[in-house]
């Protein structure tokens, strides 16, 4: 970079630095440095001039029409710069002037123009701080519309792009509107808390003007809050502070603050003194957004003090400016521009919707075929594993007539032991293929559960002693996986049974939102370590010399129970043995 062009963007920094401490010398400053750079075409430099310039006038002075016509002079060398940056940032200020100059509408194009114009840059600190700004421009502006939400979400956006860049600065302005927003929703505590957030930002960052509008902020939601002592206090600070950086926009607003304070007080003459105050500051500088709001305001006052028609010509002036402001076309623009950006937010929801549904639909195909193959292979396997199996139990059968009486003891003894494992092999394939036949889709039915009690009663030889059953509701369910389930229970709790007496108790009951079935026993109980692993297919806890059995019943029960949407679950019978139960929904119920 040449040594002149450095030069100047140190002579640049330092007039910012000017405009940001209020100072009046910068028009002076600006000129001389113009002046030096008479012919060097050095547009960079010019246009940046202009911006503190536009700056300058708009916050120090809050000469809108004077900012307006010097950030107008740099829009007009914009197709002499390649800097996308700096073009953003013009059109961001002339954004920011347009909205002090009540044309809504314009400047929220102008910050719309920005934000597309940064799109087109590589992502950089500077870059995600001026998107930002333009965003919370965007917040600031829909003070005046009714759309609390855009403003919120602007205000989000804005300390996203400021927080992605660490800059403090700006994440202090963003809490200063989301106080604000939790103060018109009377959410008081919250609005302070997040003012003094912001303060400490704004001291950290010695931003005077931060600091005095937090002021003002505090000492309002202490207001609001009861203490009147601290109330003063700030909202005096606070005007201390800004007669001193002497913006009248500013100025103007901290007597809207003490205005608000008496009147709460009811001190009401002084309310409406510094009400005048403020209105006369606005009238001067032309700030027709917060004029309105105080001829709102004084008529509210007025109307206190009983004096109705004072009250009413303030509160039609307040409507004729609102009117203006919001003048068919205005209002409608920002309609418009607010209608896009819902569409565009819409349509990308809508986008990401539909690839999630996409993703959805075809990880459900994939575990249909999965579902098939897997039923098909258990199917398959367990067919075909039977047709050896046969042949080696019938062979083995052979060999042990043929060599009768030829065999000594221990040989005898392992062919019995080929023979059992044989069987033993066979019930665990038909099981398996038991177990694979569940996917089947089942048959929906009115299905008796007193009855199925009953039938279960039957199958395994039960006496009433042994099974009782109370509760008499009949549900859709398939009949024959109810009767599998209930037999696999109510068999399980007679045989894992020591007592003199085994028995077995199915009670029902139903709520609102489920119909629970308790299977009681007096038996052996579930030790609390192996009550998730009994549900698992082939899992026993006892031998088979202990009890028969191959450890499928509890895994076929839950896959029932689950295929209805229920849950299975064991727990302790208090009086020794456990306590099985199914929770069904209630919506299966037939009433
Ligand atoms: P199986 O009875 O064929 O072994 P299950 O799946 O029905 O298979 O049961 C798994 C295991 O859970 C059984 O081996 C047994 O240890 C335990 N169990 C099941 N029901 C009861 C019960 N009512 N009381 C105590 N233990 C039980």
């Amino acid at each position: 970079m040449p040594t002149t062009e450095l030069h100047y963007i140190n002579e640049i920094a330092r007039i910012r630095e000017l405009v940001r401490l209020y100072n009046n010398s910068v028009p002076e400053q600006v000129k001389a440095v113009f002046n030096d750079i008479k012919g060097l075409s050095l547009f960079d430099v010019e246009i940046q001039l202009y911006i503190e310039l536009a700056r300058y006038y708009s916050t120090v002075q809050a000469n809108y029409n004077r900012a307006f016509e010097e950030i107008e002079n740099a829009v007009s060398l914009l197709p002499n710069t390649q800097n996308i940056l700096l073009n953003a940032k013009v059109i961001r200020i002339k954004g920011t002037i347009l909205y002090y100059r009540n044309q809504l509408a314009d400047a929220q194009g102008a910050f719309r123009q920005a934000i597309a114009t940064l799109e087109q840059l590589p992502i950089t600190d500077e870059v995600l701080i001026e998107t930002g700004e333009n965003y919370l421009q965007l917040a600031l502006l829909h003070k005046v519309t009714e759309f609390r939400n855009v403003r919120k979400q602007m205000a989000q956006t804005a300390l996203d792009f400021f927080t992605r860049a660490k800059y403090e600065q700006g994440l202090g302005r963003c809490y200063t509107i989301f106080a604000s927003i939790f103060f018109t929703e009377e959410n008081y505590t919250q609005a302070l808390e997040t003012h003094q957030k912001a303060l400490l930002i704004h001291e950290r960052t010695q931003n005077k003007q931060g600091i005095a509008v937090a002021l003002n902020n505090i000492g309002s939601c202490y207001r609001e809050l009861g203490d009147n002592e601290r109330a003063i206090d700030f909202l005096q600070r606070s005007l201390v502070l800004k007669l001193e950086l002497g913006n009248p926009n500013n100025i103007a607003n901290s007597h809207v603050h003490l205005a608000e304070y008496y009147s709460h007080l009811n001190d009401l003459e002084r309310a409406i003194e510094e009400f005048t105050k403020a209105l006369q500051i606005f009238e001067k500088i032309g700030n027709k957004v917060e004029l309105s709001f105080v001829y709102n305001s004084i008529s509210e006052v007025l109307e206190k003090k009983g004096e109705y028609s004072s009250a009413l010509s303030n509160l039609r002036k307040y409507n004729e400016i609102q009117r203006e402001l919001f003048s068919f076309e205005k209002n409608n623009a920002i309609a418009e521009a607010l209608a896009k950006y819902e569409i565009d937010k819409r349509d990308k929801e809508a986008e990401l919707l539909r690839q999630k549904s996409a993703e959805i639909e075809e990880y459900a195909h994939k575990l249909e075929v999965s579902n098939r193959e897997l039923e098909q292979y258990a199917h398959v396997a367990s067919h075909d594993l039977k047709e050896p199996l046969r042949m080696i139990g019938s062979y083995i059968g052979l060999l042990h007539k043929r060599l009768e009486g030829r065999l000594n003891e221990e040989e005898i003894q392992f062919m019995s032991f080929v023979l059992d494992g044989t069987r033993r092999m066979d019930t665990l394939i038909s099981d398996l293929l038991e177990y694979s036949k569940l996917n089947k889709a089942p048959k929906l039915q009115s299905v008796n559960l007193f009855d199925v009690v009953q039938l279960v009663k039957q199958n395994v030889t039960a006496t009433n002693n042994q099974v009782s059953c109370n509760g008499n509701f009949t549900v859709t369910a398939d009949h024959t996986l109810i009767l599998q389930l209930f037999q696999n229970l109510i068999s399980n709790g007679l045989k894992y049974n020591t007592s003199q007496c085994p028995t077995v108790d199915v009670r029902m009951e139903l709520s609102d939102t489920q119909l629970l079935i308790n299977f009681t026993d007096n038996g052996i109980g579930v030790p609390a370590q192996h009550r998730d692993r009994i549900f698992e297919i082939f899992k026993r806890l006892h031998s088979k010399e202990q009890y028969s059995g191959s450890g499928i019943g509890l895994a076929i029960s839950k896959k029932i129970v689950e295929y209805f949407k229920g849950k299975l679950t064991v727990a302790d019978n208090p009086e020794g043995g456990s306590i099985f139960t199914v929770s069904l929904p209630a919506s299966m119920v037939i009433k």
